[in-house]
């Protein structure tokens, strides 16, 4: 099996060469950038499987970077996990205006670095499944092309977005606790994470618009998607 193809940028030379080794005894391939600009030139040109980005860095910082990436349609899939200083507009980073997938507080270790890496890489493989669409009223979803719609009118969701939609309808009328979600849709548990599903779930609502209402908050245990 190919080894999958890791796009680390950050501008500090000792995090830098830190992760790249751990990356590389993991097993995988690892291209580096330590600037934004060429960040984006080696994202477009290797497509790599998964980009870990570095939020503050010299020229175009990471907030940009993302922007731009998930703007190309050619690199809007690749997921995007954010390196950011503790108190970094962790907010705007979890709260997807960017797009980012998830992200890590310095300082982190390494080994919770690669544990991350591998959950996300993980959920974004390609899953077979007999379902290909699925519609109520003027909501559609498209498993295959990831493509949703409200009322005739395209909605862009992120990655994660979409994955926790199709969660939420793959267990209609079910109640999925905040841990649940976790572990089907980011992979992983970590303590104080709670609240990156409720961020995530406040944004989907807003763009299902009129078909918010359809998943339901159920108070003190999680969220349920209307039957
Ligand atoms: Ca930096």
């Amino acid at each position: 099996m190919e080894k999958p193809t890791i796009l680390l940028v950050e501008d500090e030379t000792d995090i830098l060469q830190l992760v790249d080794h751990n990356l590389k005894l993991a097993d995988f391939h690892v291209l580096t950038a330590q600037d934004g600009y060429e960040a984006l030139s080696l994202a477009k040109k290797h497509l790599p499987q998964l980009v870990i980005l570095d939020l503050m860095l010299p020229g175009l910082d990471g907030f940009e970077v993302c922007k731009e990436l998930k703007r190309s349609p050619t690199t809007k899939n690749i997921p995007v996990l954010m390196l950011t200083a503790r108190g970094e507009e962790v907010d705007r980073i979890v709260g997807l205006e960017l797009g980012a997938d998830d992200y890590v507080v310095k300082p982190f270790s390494p080994r919770e670095l690669v544990l991350r890496v591998r959950a996300i890489l993980r959920r974004f493989s390609p899953e077979e499944s007999a379902v290909t669409r699925w519609q109520r009223n003027g909501l559609s979803v498209d498993y295959e092309s990831h493509r949703v719609t409200v009322d005739n009118q395209e909605i862009i969701l992120t990655a994660t977005e979409f994955r926790l939609l199709a969660e939420l309808i793959r267990n209609l009328g079910k109640v999925l606790t905040r841990d649940q979600l976790l572990d089907k849709v980011w992979g992983y548990q970590f303590d104080g994470y709670a609240r990156t599903v409720d961020t995530h779930i406040r944004r989907l609502r807003q763009k299902l618009g009129p078909y918010a209402e359809w998943i339901e908050t159920v108070r003190g245990v999680g969220y349920r998607f209307r039957d």
